[in-house]
């Protein structure tokens, strides 16, 4: 999404704007996911919600992410939801697909021809990084699955770090735990998101989270990833099997076993859906001379916690297009 943002805004600012991608097609995660942009009711609360992450970021998103909505909605892109329906968060909710087309139209067309590109013209240009971190990369090397976008290995934190920035390094990820292998179409419909209702148990028999779970369980999908597999079981007795959050999401589990007694224990996986470590920025977005880093290749907005990748993705997009045309 950042790209896309960051394209989008500097022509509309009178730029003259290339932009290249990796996949075969726009919009990488955004396009996936649920589309709800939001931050914080309260910046107090974002603080305690993701206490590592860097302050001045954290403001910068939670100032100028209604406005930055405004810019979406004037561009038309299409709302399906006017609040988040979560009291602790305040945004809106889009149509991923809508959204991927409006900002397209005004970002213009990708180029995807990126291994043959070598026109010299640009080599001097202001450079914006937004490659969507590297939830691939990291989903392999710890033999996790991938809930992204299949082409975000890192390559533009690379590029940056190459051009002189500074790393945020980070080992968190926002993840949710999957019943396997599905579709990129299920992502959403197919998270097993009731973690909280269930007892949580590693392979080696161990209730290996008795804790409260957060509101967004990413501190359970980052758990479930450190066990043997990054696997576990939810088990469910019959209250849980009752709730609506879980009956909702039970038709997608792969593998199923009746507990003795009654209940049922659910097979999920950690999913990686994006990474927090990445390339430091400052509040204009700018990571070295003439490198702009945008989305959540930019690292250590969300350690300790949980926020929105498309916040981030689409504040940072539209700081960076403004900082690079100045
Ligand atoms: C199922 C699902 C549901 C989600 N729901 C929500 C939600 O409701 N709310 C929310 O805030 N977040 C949600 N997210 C997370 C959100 O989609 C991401 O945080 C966000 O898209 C990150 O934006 P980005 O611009 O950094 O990366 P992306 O949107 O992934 O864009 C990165 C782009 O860079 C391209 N790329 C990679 N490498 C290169 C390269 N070398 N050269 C050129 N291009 C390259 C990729 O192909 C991709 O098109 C969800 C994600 C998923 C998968």
């Amino acid at each position: 999404m950042a790209g896309l943002a960051a394209a989008a805004r500097a022509r509309e600012l009178g730029a003259e704007v290339r932009l290249l991608e990796k996949g075969s097609r726009p919009g990488g995660s955004m396009l996936l996911s649920s589309g709800v942009i939001w931050r914080y009711a309260d910046f107090e609360e974002f603080r305690r919600q993701c206490p590592a992450g860097d302050e001045a970021l954290q403001r910068l998103v939670w100032e100028r992410l209604d406005d930055a909505l405004d810019w979406l909605e004037r561009l038309g892109a299409p709302i399906v939801a006017p609040d988040t329906e979560n009291p602790l968060t305040t945004g809106r909710r889009f149509d991923p697909r809508g959204l991927t087309g409006v900002l397209v139209e005004s970002a213009g067309e990708p180029r995807y021809d990126i291994e043959s590109d070598s026109d010299s013209q640009w080599n001097e240009a202001p450079l914006i990084v937004a490659t969507g971190g590297y939830p691939v990369r990291l989903a392999r090397e710890r033999g996790l699955l991938v809930r992204s976008n299949p082409w975000s290995e890192g390559d533009g934190i690379a590029l940056a770090l190459a051009r002189g920035g500074e790393e945020a390094p980070s080992d968190q990820f926002y993840g949710r735990a999957m019943p396997g292998l599905v579709p990129e179409e299920q992502f959403v419909v197919a998270s097993q998101l009731y973690g909280r209702f269930a007892r949580r148990v590693n392979d080696r028999g161990e209730e290996f989270f008795p804790g409260e779970v957060s509101w967004s369980e990413n501190d359970l999908a980052q758990a479930i990833a450190a066990q043997p597999g990054g696997r576990a079981w939810y088990e469910l007795d019959e209250a849980a099997l009752a709730r609506p959050e879980v009956a909702e999401k039970l038709p997608h589990a792969q593998e199923t076993e009746r507990l003795p007694g009654g209940g049922l224990r659910v097979r999920v996986y950690a999913a990686v859906t994006h990474t927090y470590g990445g390339v430091r920025i400052d509040t204009r977005a700018r990571a070295a001379d003439g490198v702009w880093v945008a989305g959540v290749d930019a690292g250590g907005l969300s350690n300790g916690g949980y926020a929105s990748g498309l916040a981030q993705a689409l504040v940072f997009g539209l700081v960076a297009a403004e900082d690079a045309t100045q």
